[in-house]
């Protein structure tokens, strides 16, 4: 059984904690039950046909997360890769060496440390890299690690520098240096820890410091899903929502989710709203789930409005671009990190715009998709290649 717990970081430190994945509670507060916990059968809470639907909304991620490896749907390299260190590891019964997880949100990195703690049948603490302001806020979290234990820090490129330089110590040698007192009078104290697991967790290993990424033995990317492995994520949580869907229904919903296993299971607890509204039978079959996703505004390919409106501004403001990432996010009022993290990599990945060192451009498939014909298209960089 794995005891998941996670602390509220404004306890410790009167900061302002992350995403609701990361707790808003005052205490240590346990989060999921372990094996034998009747979680994922649950009655569903009551849905609201609400306009203000978010589809990368994280507040039912538990509900529906994977208990096992078994249970966790595409990353098969990845998954196999981690099965062989799982299995070692359990052989020799050790501790799991530390694990980096990088991808998009919503691809299964919390997914796979907590099933990796399961599986290790350890406890697992929660924290993330904003979260963790100070040395002292992570002290807590080293005192309370237990032999063999995981330790889950999302968003790890976040952490301040002078906690990633607090945690190196840690990670080779399971010791905290404590520096006490000041000047000539400061004295390091060092504390053993007991040998555990740190696993992090980034949407951008890039930033990343090569000190901190060289102290993760096994790193591992995660991609996007394929329809394919969506439409059975799908299936399975419609099951556990005890939700009837047909296959084309299960297929629409996993064609618009944008490769994204969160946005799949929040797309169909909306759809299962709108049935069970619009709806007689509750059911989901195609047309409904169709119905459902024109009211939400996702697209055929699964752009939601504020994708479309990141390619119309790149149009209509920096005439198809190049534009710089921040200018783009003032002009739409988002900030330019939730566009590098939750817009822009699914847009890449259909083509529709391009990451050039002068900035964001538009491509031609992107131009067709808002219904815009391609301008005849002589940019700086061709016509300076025509000067020389
Ligand atoms: P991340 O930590 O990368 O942002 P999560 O691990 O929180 O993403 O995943 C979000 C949700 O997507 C989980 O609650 C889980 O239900 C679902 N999910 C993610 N990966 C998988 C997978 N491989 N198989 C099945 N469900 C998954």
């Amino acid at each position: 059984m794995c005891d998941l717990l996670q602390r509220n970081p404004d306890e410790t430190t009167g900061g302002v904690g992350v995403g609701s994945k990361h707790g808003n509670t005052m205490a240590r507060q346990k989060v999921i039950e372990g094996e034998g916990s009747s979680g994922g059968n649950k009655p569903p809470p009551a849905g609201r046909l609400s306009p203000h639907f978010n589809p990368d909304d994280e507040r039912f991620d538990d509900e529906l997360r994977p208990q096992k490896l078994s249970e966790v749907v595409g990353q098969r390299k990845v998954v196999d890769r981690l099965k062989i260190v799982l299995d070692a590891t359990l052989k020799r019964k050790e501790p799991l060496s530390h694990i980096l997880f990088d991808g998009p949100p919503g691809l299964g990195k919390t997914t796979l440390a907590m099933t990796l703690a399961k599986e290790m049948g350890t406890e697992c603490q929660i924290t993330s890299g904003p979260a963790l302001m100070a040395p002292k806020d992570l002290l807590s979290y080293l005192t309370n690690a237990s032999y063999g234990s995981v330790l889950f820090i999302d968003e790890i490129h976040r952490l301040p520098p002078a906690v990633e330089e607090f945690i190196y110590p840690v990670m080779e040698d399971f010791r905290v240096d404590i520096v006490l007192g000041e000047g000539m009078n400061a004295r390091t104290i060092n504390m053993k820890l007991k040998p555990f697991t740190v696993i992090g967790a980034t949407t951008r290993s890039g930033m990343l410091t090569a000190p901190l990424r060289d102290r993760f033995v096994h790193r591992e990317h995660l991609d996007f899903y394929d329809v394919m492995e969506l439409t059975e994520i799908v299936q399975r949580n419609a099951k556990k929502l005890r939700t009837e869907i047909n296959e084309d229904a299960a297929v629409l919903i996993a064609d618009r989710s944008r490769g994204t296993p969160r946005k799949a299971n929040n797309l169909l607890r909306w759809t299962r709203d709108f049935a069970t509204v619009r709806e007689p039978s509750g059911n989901i079959t195609k047309p409904i789930s169709e119905r459902a996703l024109a009211m939400l505004e996702v697209d055929a390919v699964g752009l939601e409005s504020q994708d479309r409106r990141y390619l119309s501004t790149l149009v209509s403001v920096f005439s198809g671009g190049p534009a710089g990432l921040s200018a783009i996010g003032h002009t739409m009022n988002v900030p330019p990190d939730t566009l590098e993290d939750e817009v822009e990599p699914f847009l890449l990945r259909l083509g529709f715009i391009q990451r050039t060192p002068r900035g964001r451009t538009i491509t031609i498939a992107g131009l067709h998709h808002l219904g815009l014909q391609a301008p005849d298209q002589r940019t700086d960089s061709t016509a300076q290649g025509e000067l020389f």
